[in-house]
């Protein structure tokens, strides 16, 4: 039986073109392109970023690694540049490559219409449309830790740290690390409303709470990874770890730190 591959590719010029010679250079070397994700050796993601988290959305993180060719502007996960695929095909012939595998956040969102849940790589925020105040009750595992007054908070993964959260003022941590982060957003500290300020990092395990507080006045916003997928009123939204992981074809010499000094600190 031969080996199979699936494309998910933004559809700009350039991404185009990349998908012809990824598809050229893979059934040369014996793969068959497949329609579909699943039941595939492995899944190219040609784009950005911005693509990664699309794929992940609409495979809800699928079964097969995912090798991401960057087409896209910064590419933080994206392992392969445009001009590496002939290097690519040969670390794959050689089986020179390892998996890596990243943890995702599920984020069950309750509404008077029921509970939907939405998985993330990067991120989940749970904020105000903006104009007014938002506040907050944030329960870790059991315990009420906080009420929280400010524009919104961040729950992040250690893959998601280097993007809004590193905005916010977050923490970035390697994704070898098991944890994840909360970030406030816009904290208030004043006579009337106090708030942490600073980032709270939580065992993998643990169960974050977030409700609204008078919830019936004010639209709540829930994103997962950059897509509003809730606005209204929502009664509480618990996040924790996803049970799928989302698994990237790394090069042996993949590393964390060089990735985030060219990408991001440059
Ligand atoms: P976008 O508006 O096109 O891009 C946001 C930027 O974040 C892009 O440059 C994207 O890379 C980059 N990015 C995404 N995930 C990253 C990661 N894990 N580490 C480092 N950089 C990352 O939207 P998008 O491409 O769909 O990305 C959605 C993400 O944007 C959200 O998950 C959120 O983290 C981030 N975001 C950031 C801010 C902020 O920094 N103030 C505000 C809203 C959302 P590409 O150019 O390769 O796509
Ligand atoms: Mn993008």
């Amino acid at each position: 039986m031969s080996k199979k591959f699936h494309i998910f590719s933004n559809t700009d010029d350039t991404s185009n073109r990349i998908v012809r010679e990824v598809i050229a250079k893979m059934t040369a070397i014996g793969y068959e392109a497949s329609d579909t994700e699943k039941d595939v050796n492995l899944i190219f993601c040609i784009g950005g970023d911005g693509a990664l988290l699309r794929l992940l959305r609409r495979y809800k993180f699928p079964e097969a690694p995912i090798v991401g060719i960057n087409t896209g502007h910064l590419g933080f996960f994206q392992e392969i540049t445009m001009d590496g695929i002939d290097e690519f095909i040969e670390l794959l012939g050689k089986g020179d490559y390892h998996i890596q595998e990243y943890i995702g956040l599920n984020a069950d969102v309750y509404t008077d219409e029921g509970v939907k849940s939405y998985l993330a790589i990067n991120e989940i925020v749970i904020r105000g449309e903006g104009e007014r105040l938002m506040h907050l009750d944030i329960k870790i595992q059991d315990d009420d830790i906080a009420r929280f007054s400010g524009d919104g908070v961040l729950i992040c993964t250690p893959a998601g740290s280097t993007a809004y959260n590193y905005a916010l003022g977050g923490v970035i941590v390697d994704p070898v690390v098991d944890m994840l982060q909360i970030t406030p957003m816009a904290p208030v500290n004043n006579v009337a409303y106090r708030s942490f300020t600073s980032g709270i990092i939580v065992p993998t395990q643990t169960s974050i709470e977030i409700m609204p507080v008078d919830n019936e006045y004010k639209t709540v916003v829930v994103i997962q990874d950059g897509r509003i997928v809730e606005s209204g009123s929502v009664k509480r939204v618990v996040v924790r770890v996803g049970e799928k992981k989302a698994k990237i074809v790394r090069f042996s010499n993949y590393d964390f730190w060089k990735k985030v000094k060219d990408k991001i600190i440059g």
